[in-house]
């Protein structure tokens, strides 16, 4: 494998000389092969979704879902971008009102993309499809777990596109996302782990280029006195094992309130008997994580945690049958740091209030879960991440209208929606008089007499 600076710079440079060609298709002649190339993963999904499941270890079932959702968000972006991104004329205000205020939506140019392994398709999608949409060439480096995705992808666009320098794919090696975020690309969209995010910040910081940051998290879960119980064990049980535990948003962390706390505790160790690990969910992707996994899940037992699923042996080599603790104490890492593997802290709490003083009680920012028949907006309201789904998981990264990303050590910027495609964009703004004023403002002509007039807009507008 080429780890040379000059490899990468080779791709980024191809993919500014494909710039004029992308741009020149305009919204619609993007949307054509965007579209097309969405049709295209359509109809080859059962190979890709071979190569996610090969590369990850997770079922074929959930790679297809895992496609499919990032398919949808491709074609949602090509629909949208025209309208979202079109050319708005704004009010100039009286102070200049003989002139015509518009902001035009610029793409950056090329646009570097680093992707984690755990949802290798779906999540560097969320940036690649809504940055070409928008204008941008991209270049985009898989995580080094999962880097025949990449490459498939690339691929695929290729079949479609008038130019395979518009999006390309580098190997995965670590060593060539540093050196993307060297290269002369004009904004860099990343999604890995916080560690990572604040080296790939610095190096963005050294060229003065922007960069979105989409981080871990360490999701939690409010059960209310009202919730169904039924629904919230079935659905929270698989938001935290589904993928053996490696969703970003994923479930790791519930808050029950104590009226409720022994049904919905009996209710999900019930479902979780039922688990197949192997089946339902795979290995975990990284060997290194299972030492994560087990460091956190032996500190939540040292400090007084109680297992009601599972126990340490549960800790595989590659595969973690599901652990479902209560009564963690809210400093172990099971509670403070991401585990991301299939096990559950569930913590019971006096009220609401504390539930969601002990879930905003975080470095993390990302997602979040609250379950309640009357209260959903109201909890939601109170907490502070980037996206709450209420008697409901994770369905808001797979709908393509609303922004996705987090705050604090969760990172910032944001993919998906309008707001994912602004993000590739910036905003310049074009002035043009319409009618000559007789009185000049911006000239060594300005006069007392001119002086005056403006004192009196501006008290007739302000005071
Ligand atoms: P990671 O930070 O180890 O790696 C992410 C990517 O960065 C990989 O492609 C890696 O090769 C590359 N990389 C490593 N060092 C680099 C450097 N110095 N400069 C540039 N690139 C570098 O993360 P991971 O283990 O691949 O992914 C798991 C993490 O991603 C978890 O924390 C998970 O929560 C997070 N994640 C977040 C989201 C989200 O949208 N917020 C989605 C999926 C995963």
């Amino acid at each position: 494998m080429d780890l040379t600076n000059s490899k990468v710079d080779d791709l980024v440079e191809k993919a500014r000389q494909a710039l004029p060609v992308w741009q020149a298709l305009g919204f619609t002649g993007r949307k054509k092969i965007l579209k097309a190339w969405a049709a295209q993963l359509t109809n080859d999904i059962a190979e890709i979704a071979k190569v996610i499941s090969d590369e990850t270890g997770k079922p074929v079932s959930d790679s297809t879902l895992e496609a499919t959702v990032a398919i949808e968000h491709l074609s949602w972006a090509a629909k949208h971008a025209e309208k979202i991104l079109e050319t708005q004329t704004r009010p100039s205000g009286l102070l200049f009102a003989n002139i015509r205020s518009k902001v035009e939506r610029i793409p950056f140019g090329v646009v570097g993309v680093i992707g984690p392994w755990n949802y290798p398709m779906h999540t560097p999608m969320g940036s690649i499809s809504y940055a070409l949409a928008a204008g941008n060439c991209v270049v985009f480096k898989p995580s080094e777990y999962t880097p025949r995705i990449g490459k498939l992808l690339a691929e695929k666009f290729s079949l479609v596109a008038p130019s395979s320098a518009i999006f390309q794919s580098l190997d995965g090696a670590p060593e060539l996302g540093v050196q993307l975020t060297k290269a002369n690309v004009d904004k860099i969209a990343f999604t890995g782990s916080t560690r990572t995010a604040k080296k790939v910040a610095a190096a963005c910081a050294e060229r003065l280029i922007p960069v979105i940051l989409e981080c871990g998290g360490k999701d939690p879960v409010i059960v209310a006195k009202d919730a169904n119980i039924k629904l919230a064990a079935d659905e929270v049980l698989w938001s935290a094992m589904a993928n053996a535990g490696q969703s970003c948003i994923g479930a790791e962390r519930v808050y029950v309130v104590r009226e409720k706390s022994e049904e919905f505790i009996k209710t999900i160790a019930k479902a979780a008997a039922n688990l197949k690990a192997g089946e339902d969910y795979g290995r975990a992707t990284m060997p290194l994580q299972i030492q994560v996994i087990r460091s956190h899940v032996e500190d939540a037992v040292n400090k007084g945690g109680k297992f009601v699923v599972g126990n340490l042996s549960s800790i595989g080599n590659e595969i973690v049958e599901p652990i479902i603790m209560v009564d963690v104490p809210e400093n172990s890492l099971e509670v403070t740091d991401e585990t991301f593997g299939p096990t559950l802290v569930i913590n019971t709490v006096s009220n609401v209030e504390e539930a969601v003083r002990l879930a905003n009680a975080t470095n993390y920012g990302l997602g979040a879960a609250v379950y309640s028949e009357r209260s959903g907006e109201e909890i939601a309201a109170k907490l502070n991440c980037g996206m709450v789904s209420i008697n409901s998981v994770f369905i808001f990264a797979g709908i393509p209208s609303i922004p996705f990303g987090g705050i604090k050590d969760s990172g910032y910027g944001r993919i998906h929606g309008p707001e994912g495609l602004l993000e590739f964009t910036y905003a310049k703004s074009i002035v043009k008089p319409i009618v000559r004023l007789p009185l000049p403002i911006t000239s060594f002509r300005r006069n007392k007499f001119t002086d005056k007039l403006i004192g009196k807009v501006l008290r007739a507008l302000h005071r």
